[in-house]
């Protein structure tokens, strides 16, 4: 359990080995055994981000004069990848934390968020973003909702966020709004939004098809006031933040959590056709069927494949050049197909047992099916992608 997890010492340098070796044991020790249970019955894992708080996870890529580990994308990657292996639910519980630190991180000169960023490296504050909006759905780049002056330097706000990951158990929120004064949709501010803000609610439940355990619920902003010190872009920068900060690195993280999930299907596939027996015949599965042979390799190649893509993105990220967004768009197209064709395959390689849950590997394919949905979604990406082939303008 996560007592049992050697090294709680938040905060303070921490190289990418140490990080992994962390991210290793807490998904040994807290997502393995936890993990089907919490997705039967749509658990939220307190233990989960608690180990990671303990362990200076939450705190990875913040700088070291915020008391972060300050580490970038390589380590993120590789953490996220070992979380979703046990558990893509976690995993998408510390990306989107991840997003939300890297934003506040960023905030404006003028913005109060020292004492959030001390909290987040200390491992006592899980933050995540309410950026998708009911009335503009997947394009959350195009807030409805508006923030309205409060006449003391803050603003109001009214919203309907359609899905917020860790809904409830996060510390904080980064909502969008269109800017008070702003003109074009996409004049957008960010604002850190803490938890407990009057007009701040949980607007319904969560029961996912995949994910079950991440707590992906609705939430409501009801005249919410947030004051200046806690606006972290410049009015209409929002967006440029969007883009800049968040895009790359939710690309990036949810590419990491498909690799995870198409790692385990691979495991879970060869453990299958290792164990299960055709008795009359005296052999496994993998022994007895050349098909199914073929389609472990197949999974094995395009998870390898998924990899690579991977390992080419964090490449990109750490030395920009004019290709890098088109891959930043690829690689979470490309994750999410990935993912959903690597556990189609594990579901029918195992078959029966696979259909009957004697198996995690039906857990993997759902779990798989929410990269493809998150926005951008995979058919936005395309689009996008392909304007930019085209030298289109992307909006
Ligand atoms: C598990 C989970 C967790 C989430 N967590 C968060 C979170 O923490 N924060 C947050 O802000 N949001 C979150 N979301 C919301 C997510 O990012 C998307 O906004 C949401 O899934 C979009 O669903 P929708 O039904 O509104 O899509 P719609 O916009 O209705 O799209 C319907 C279909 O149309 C396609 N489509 C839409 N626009 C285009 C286009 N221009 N070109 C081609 N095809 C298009 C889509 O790909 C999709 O197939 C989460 C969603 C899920 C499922």
């Amino acid at each position: 359990m996560a007592g049992s997890i050697p090294t709680p010492r938040p905060g303070g340098s921490m190289t990418h080995q140490e990080a992994v070796s962390r991210a290793i044991e807490i998904a040994g020790h807290v997502l393995a055994p936890a993990a089907a249970d919490n997705d039967k019955a749509g658990r939220f894992s307190a233990e989960a981000v608690d180990a990671l708080g303990r362990t200076g996870l939450l705190g990875l890529m913040l700088p070291a004069e915020s008391g972060g580990a300050g580490l970038g994308p390589r380590t993120f990657a590789a953490v996220t990848a070992t979380l979703a292996e046990a558990d893509a639910s976690v995993a998408m519980v510390y990306l989107m934390h991840a997003l939300g630190a890297a934003t506040i991180g960023s905030a404006r000169s003028g913005a109060t968020v020292g004492p959030v960023l001390a909290d987040i490296a200390a491992g006592r504050h899980l933050s995540t973003l309410a950026f998708s909006e009911a009335g503009s759905r997947s394009h959350f780049w195009t807030p409805i909702s508006r923030a309205r002056r409060n006449g003391s330097g803050g603003v109001r706000i009214t919203a309907s966020k359609s899905w917020v990951t860790s809904a409830s158990h996060a510390q904080s929120y980064i909502v969008s709004a269109l800017s008070p004064e702003g003109v074009s949709p996409t004049d957008l501010t960010l604002y850190v939004v803490p938890a407990g803000a009057p007009g701040l609610s949980v607007a319904g439940p969560w029961d996912g098809l995949g994910l079950r355990a991440n707590a992906s619920a609705p939430m409501t902003l009801s005249d919410c006031e947030v004051p200046s010190e806690l606006q972290i872009t410049d009015d209409g920068a929002g967006f440029q933040a969007m883009m800049s900060i968040v895009l790359p690195l939710f690309n990036l993280g949810t590419a990491a959590v498909a690799l995870g999930i198409c790692r385990a299907a691979v495991q879970a596939t060869a453990a299958h056709l290792k164990s299960a027996r055709f008795e009359h015949l005296n052999q496994s599965l993998g022994e007895s069927l050349p098909t199914l042979r073929a389609q472990l390799a197949a999974m094995q190649i395009d998870t390898e494949g998924l990899s690579a893509r991977v390992d080419d993105l964090i490449d990109h990220l750490e030395r920009p050049r004019d290709a890098t967004m088109l891959r930043v768009l690829e690689t979470k197209a490309a994750a999410g197909d990935t993912a959903i064709a690597v556990t189609s395959a594990a579901m029918r390689a195992c078959g029966g047992a696979a259909f009957s849950k004697h198996t995690s590997i039906e857990r993997f394919f759902r779990d798989a099916h929410a990269g493809a949905v998150m926005a951008p979604t995979g058919d936005v990406l395309r689009e996008f992608i392909a304007r930019i082939v085209l030298g289109m303008p992307l909006f």
